[in-house]
């Protein structure tokens, strides 16, 4: 698509509940530097296990027509996310081609990256140059130990630290953190976690802490593993008392809470113990350029197919929302129901 100029929709695109078409998520590779075991377990992935052909993966002119797209559609928030984005040559490339489109409102998408941080440091000022607004860095303990044992590949914990602050010297901030909470791994490195982001960057850093997930079928989820966002904020609060923070945007994941003294914002994204389906504006494509409309499903919609078979800028935009106004799902209300779908789609094909 050469541009994105279409009038702004009179109302935004809905979906078969009713949910408005407002973010896209962009995984760039299924590859990662990384095992974390809830997400790509090592003894799945292992040396063996054969990532995608590069050929397969949409280029990133192909991802930047489905993103503009979208955005003409109603989107205004692009994420791009992994596997290990940062392992996909000529990022920078494709952020710029995202910065240079437009919204209805006129502005240049929201365009945000998650990342392990591995390799932030060298790339932060060439993707703040490219256009890049936001960043999420995952960090999910302080002991280096046990961040080796998590990403099970031994890089340390001080890595990802200074690429955190790597990028902000670049720019960024506040840096958004994530932090995958699992009950008996790494939940006693809340409140250390906690402390160290409060001290080292305060307002600069925002600590978000994830409920596990039942992503994929390779991670070995169970529901004990789950510590519920209450309870962690309970922990926090015991520590530095908190304040609760209006929504800034409707659809967002993490509830956002303010340290009472000061100390900056943190957030709870309780995907597990209080889905947020009801208002989920999202659609993710995949490396491979597969579309899908929940983080659970099992089908992907192939884009690819229609991109490489000559499709025209209208026919995409056809083809995108038809997929939209047909889109019903809604898997962690379903969960609690049992009507759990046997095939799932693996988190780091589509990221999170
Ligand atoms: N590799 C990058 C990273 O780790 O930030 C981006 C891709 S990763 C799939 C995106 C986010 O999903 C990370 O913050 C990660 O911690 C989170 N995630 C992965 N598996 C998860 C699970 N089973 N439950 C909850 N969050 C998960
Ligand atoms: Fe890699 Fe991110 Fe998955 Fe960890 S969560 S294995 S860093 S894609
Ligand atoms: Fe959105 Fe699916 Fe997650 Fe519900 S389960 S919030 S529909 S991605």
């Amino acid at each position: 698509m050469t541009g994105n100029t279409l009038a702004a929709p009179p109302t935004p695109l809905r979906d078969a509940r009713g949910r408005a078409l407002r973010d896209l998520r962009i995984s760039v590779t299924d590859r990662c530097n990384f095992r974390c075991g809830y997400c790509m377990p090592k003894s799945v992935f292992s040396q063996t296990h054969r990532f995608l052909p590069h050929a397969d993966l949409l280029r990133h002119e192909e991802t930047a027509r489905v993103a503009a797209a979208f955005v003409s559609l109603g989107v205004h928030k692009l994420r791009l996310t992994g596997g290990e984005p940062l392992l996909r040559k000529g990022l920078p490339e494709l952020v710029a081609q995202l910065a240079a489109l437009r919204t209805h409102a006129g502005r240049a998408p929201d365009i945000a990256l998650t990342t392990n941080g591995t390799l932030l440091a060298r790339q932060a000022p060439a993707l703040r140059a490219a256009g890049l607004t936001r960043l999420t860095v995952s960090v999910d303990a302080l002991d280096d130990a046990l961040f080796q044992r998590i990403n099970d590949v031994g890089v340390p914990v001080a890595q990802v630290l200074d690429g955190i602050d790597a990028a902000l010297a670049a720019g960024f901030g506040p840096i958004k953190l994530n932090m995958v909470v699992q009950r008996g791994v790494n939940d006693h490195e809340i409140v250390p976690l906690a402390a160290h982001v409060r001290a080292r960057w305060g307002t600069q850093a925002v600590l978000r802490f994830i409920e596990f997930m039942d992503v994929g079928t390779t991670n070995g989820w169970r529901m004990d593993q789950v510590l519920p966002a209450d309870a962690v904020r309970e922990r926090l609060h015991a520590q530095w008392p908190l304040e609760p923070l209006d929504a800034q945007a409707p659809g967002e994941t993490a509830r956002r809470w303010r340290y009472a003294d000061g100390g900056g914002e943190v957030g709870f994204i309780a995907s597990v113990t209080r889905a947020f389906c009801h208002d989920c504006n999202r659609v993710r494509l995949s490396a491979l350029g597969r579309l899908y409309g929940c983080l659970f499903a099992s089908q992907g919609n192939d884009l690819r197919a229609l991109l490489r078979g000559g499709a025209s800028d209208a026919e995409l935009a056809a083809h995108l929302t038809a997929f939209w106004q047909a889109r019903d799902d809604r898997y962690s209300e379903l969960r609690g129901q049992g009507q759990v779908p046997e095939q799932r789609i693996e988190m780091h094909y589509i990221g999170g």
